[in-house]
């Protein structure tokens, strides 16, 4: 058990290490807590980040150590571990963590991100079934692959995937894709990805390993060859730890807060892609961060100002 902070941020991802940023500049007593120890969250599998201002091209890897070794330099203080629990007693935060830690803080910003979501379909335990191209891809150099999903994440995987195997087979669901059109543009230009549309995987065949996809298109089956399945087709929050709190998840589990990043519970705030919310990119996880710190360090002015 730790002395109790005014603040702890959970997560090490853009969103909480922004909020970490922010925190240190308004001086508060805080503590990080995140997974792995080397921060970055989600992005640091991104193998180009293209879209955040004023640094185009960075790698995802690059950029997260760059937040975290500001955090660092401001003096955040970083624990590792998984937080397993959340509670709120006598107004006094309690995390709890799967090593069996336990810290305390006035206040608490949950910046829990994201991970992948599941296709749902039998076959998909098996090996050469991956969900970040950039992390697998080059055990598939030289191989055909198949992607499935059309947005941004799935785009990018097939982009990445098509200038190191002879063969990329994008499935989409829809007949369109949600993925910001100029990528698409791109992929479409590429002549060894092939696009199949209005078309749903159905099994991922294979012994033990994949070796092709069944799938059905417009009510017609069919099936082909692959050696690697990439999947993306969407998120999951990361917000099990804040079950004890009736009414703070929306239906699919994503934290209900506004843009200021306030909760229902009073000193519970949230930042980044764990919070329900139209757009979700480094740059609006970044902006999260900054409004969560500067809604806390309100808050426990406040605190303060009541003692
Ligand atoms: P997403 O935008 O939700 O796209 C998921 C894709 O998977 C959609 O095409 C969806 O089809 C498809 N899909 C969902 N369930 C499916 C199923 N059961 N079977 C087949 N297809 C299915 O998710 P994302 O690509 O992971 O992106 C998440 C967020 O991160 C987005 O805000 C995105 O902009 C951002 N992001 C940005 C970048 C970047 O470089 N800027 C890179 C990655 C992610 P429908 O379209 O039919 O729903």
């Amino acid at each position: 058990m730790s002395d109790c902070y005014e603040l702890l941020i959970i997560g090490g991802g853009p969103a909480g290490l922004t909020a970490a940023i922010y925190a240190a500049r308004a001086g508060l007593r805080f503590a990080l807590v995140e997974l792995d120890g080397w921060g970055g969250g989600q992005i640091s599998a991104a193998l180009q980040v293209n879209n955040y201002p004023g640094l185009p091209g960075i790698t995802g890897a690059e950029l997260g150590e760059r937040i975290r070794q500001q955090a660092l330099d401001l003096g955040t203080e970083i624990h590792c571990g998984q937080v397993s629990r959340i509670t709120k007693e006598n107004g006094i935060f309690s995390v709890e963590t799967e090593e069996g830690e336990t810290f305390q803080a006035k206040a608490v910003i949950t910046a829990l991100g994201a991970s992948p979501a599941k296709l749902g379909v039998p076959g998909e335990e098996k090996a050469g079934v991956s969900y970040c191209a950039v992390c697998d891809g080059e055990f598939y150099a030289g191989k055909p692959v198949a992607v499935i999903g059309g947005g941004d994440a799935g785009v990018e995987d097939a982009l990445y995937l098509s200038n190191i195997c002879p063969q990329v087979t994008m499935l989409l669901r829809r007949d369109v894709f949600r993925a910001a059109q100029s990528r698409v543009k791109l992929l479409e230009e590429r002549s060894n990805v092939t696009i199949l549309r209005k078309t749903q995987a159905v099994e991922l065949q294979g012994e033990g390993r994949v070796t092709g996809i069944r799938t059905v298109s417009q009510g017609t089956e069919g099936a082909f060859s692959c050696q690697g399945v990439f999947i993306a087709v969407g998120t999951l929050p990361a917000t099990e730890c804040l079950a004890g709190f009736p009414g703070l998840l929306d239906e699919n589990g994503y934290v209900l807060a506004g843009e200021s990043g306030e909760t229902a519970i009073p000193g519970l705030f949230a930042a980044g892609d764990a919070r329900e919310k139209p757009l979700r990119q480094i740059t609006t996880a970044v902006a999260d961060g900054a409004n969560a710190a500067t809604s806390a360090a309100a808050y426990l002015q406040n605190l303060l100002t009541e003692e």
